[in-house]
């Protein structure tokens, strides 16, 4: 588990940086660029070429890791202003996509202003915000409709599972789509429908994600039939499964990418387009520490880490375990005996006046003492961007990127 090579820093690139740092540079965030590059590359060269792969830079937005995909993708999913203008200047070459609920009248305008390639758009108010600003400005833009449509998956039998569909922010009803929008589009306006989006789930395995894949063709299909609309595209979503519980797994893409050619071979129409986010830069980020303290309290034991759960939120917002690995560090200079534990399962936490900053829960750690190094895998999304940093003002961790051409 935990000390096996499965989480250990595999690479010789982010162990031997993990090893030059100390004290006051830890916490610190690792990102191995090289593995990040051949991770994308396989995706990519599993999926058939005519399928569109971007990234949806909420799950780790950092200028070096939206470069390091950039060969692998065509472009990205943004999801505010804010991801609209820093994206487009990382990578100014590729094609944006702008989704997400509740888009402000001044993040329309700024995205309508960068030239994003295509809106994914909510609701029918957005809707009709987007045609007026587009008309204001004389142009035309490139709109995909969110879908929230049912999905019941038969491919899995007895694990059938069920999403979208139920009441949502995300995305419009089926039928608000044909009812309320389409009539709202007419030919010549300001607004061209190119086609359907939906991202209905996270955390799904190959055969749900491909059930999902060809409802949204199916029905995207049917609807152009029906209103003689010709589109071209359907994007069909993210949530790639990323499993913490075991870090060595991966997302079957060699499957998936069979599944996305049938589905392609039946909608020689269509365009389809996927947007992973977590699944792609998940496994090249570290966030490694050490243990401050280690103490015994109602018999157990609890390490207390140099940093904690605002600067890596993922097992809080999660509720699981967070994988990771001892890397033992042998200097102890003071004269009193150095505090630790021996295959007992301990609870690692990190330095919040909260019980919640917990990392994971009485986890099996070999040896840990006191100065050992804890180094947490998959910290590469969904981590240090949506924690907290600023609560108990500790300091910020340092940011390290290796490999990839990267100059640390
Ligand atoms: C968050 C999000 C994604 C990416 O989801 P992952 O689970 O990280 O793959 C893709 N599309 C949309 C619309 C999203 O909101």
């Amino acid at each position: 588990m935990t000390t096996e090579p499965a989480t250990a820093p595999r690479t010789g690139a982010v162990a031997a940086l993990a090893d030059t740092l100390t004290g006051d540079d830890l916490p610190a965030y690792v990102y191995d660029l090289t593995a990040l590059a051949e991770h994308a590359e396989a995706v990519r060269a599993a999926l058939p070429p005519a399928v569109e792969l971007y990234y949806a830079a909420k799950a780790n937005p950092a200028l070096e890791i939206l470069r390091a995909l950039a060969p692998h993708v065509t472009g990205y999913e943004v999801s505010s202003g804010g991801e609209s203008a820093h994206v487009r200047e990382a990578v100014p070459a590729h094609p944006l996509a702008f989704g997400g609920p509740g888009k402000t009248e001044a993040e329309l305008r700024r995205a309508l202003k960068l030239g994003v390639e295509r809106f994914h758009v909510e609701s029918e108010h957005e809707l009709r915000q987007l045609a007026a600003l587009a008309d204001e400005e004389g142009r035309t833009v490139d709109i995909l409709l969110r879908v929230n449509l049912p999905v019941a998956d038969d491919a899995l039998g007895a694990a059938a599972l069920a999403m979208g569909g139920r009441p949502s922010p995300f995305g419009l009803d089926p039928d608000h789509i044909a009812e309320r929008c389409l009539p709202l589009l007419t030919p010549g306006g300001p607004l061209r429908l190119r086609g359907i989006h939906a991202h209905l789930a996270s955390g799904l395995d190959a055969p749900a994600l491909l059930a999902v894949a060809t409802r949204i063709t199916d029905w995207t299909r049917n609807l152009s039939a029906r209103h003689g609309l010709r589109l071209t595209e359907v994007n069909v979503g993210g949530g790639m499964s990323v499993d913490y519980d075991r870090p060595d797994s991966r997302f079957d893409w060699a499957a998936y990418g069979r599944g996305l050619a049938e589905v392609a071979e039946r909608n020689p129409e269509l365009t389809l387009r996927i947007e992973p986010g977590r699944a792609l830069t998940v496994y090249c980020g570290w966030y490694v520490t050490e243990v401050l303290d280690l103490k015994h309290s109602g018999g157990e034991p609890f390490a207390v880490l140099r940093g904690g759960t605002h600067h890596m939120r993922t097992p809080a917002a999660k509720g699981h375990d967070h994988p990771f690995a001892v890397l033992p560090a042998d200097t102890w200079t003071h004269p009193w005996p150095r505090p630790g534990v021996r295959d007992e399962p301990v609870t690692l936490v990190g330095q919040l006046c909260t019980p919640k900053d917990v990392l994971a829960r009485r986890a099996p750690a070999g040896e840990l003492r006191v100065g050992d190094r804890v180094a947490f895998a998959l910290a590469g999304a969904y981590a240090w961007n949506i924690s907290h940093h600023d609560f108990l003002m500790h300091p910020r961790p340092g940011f390290h990127y290796v490999g990839g051409g990267a100059t640390g």
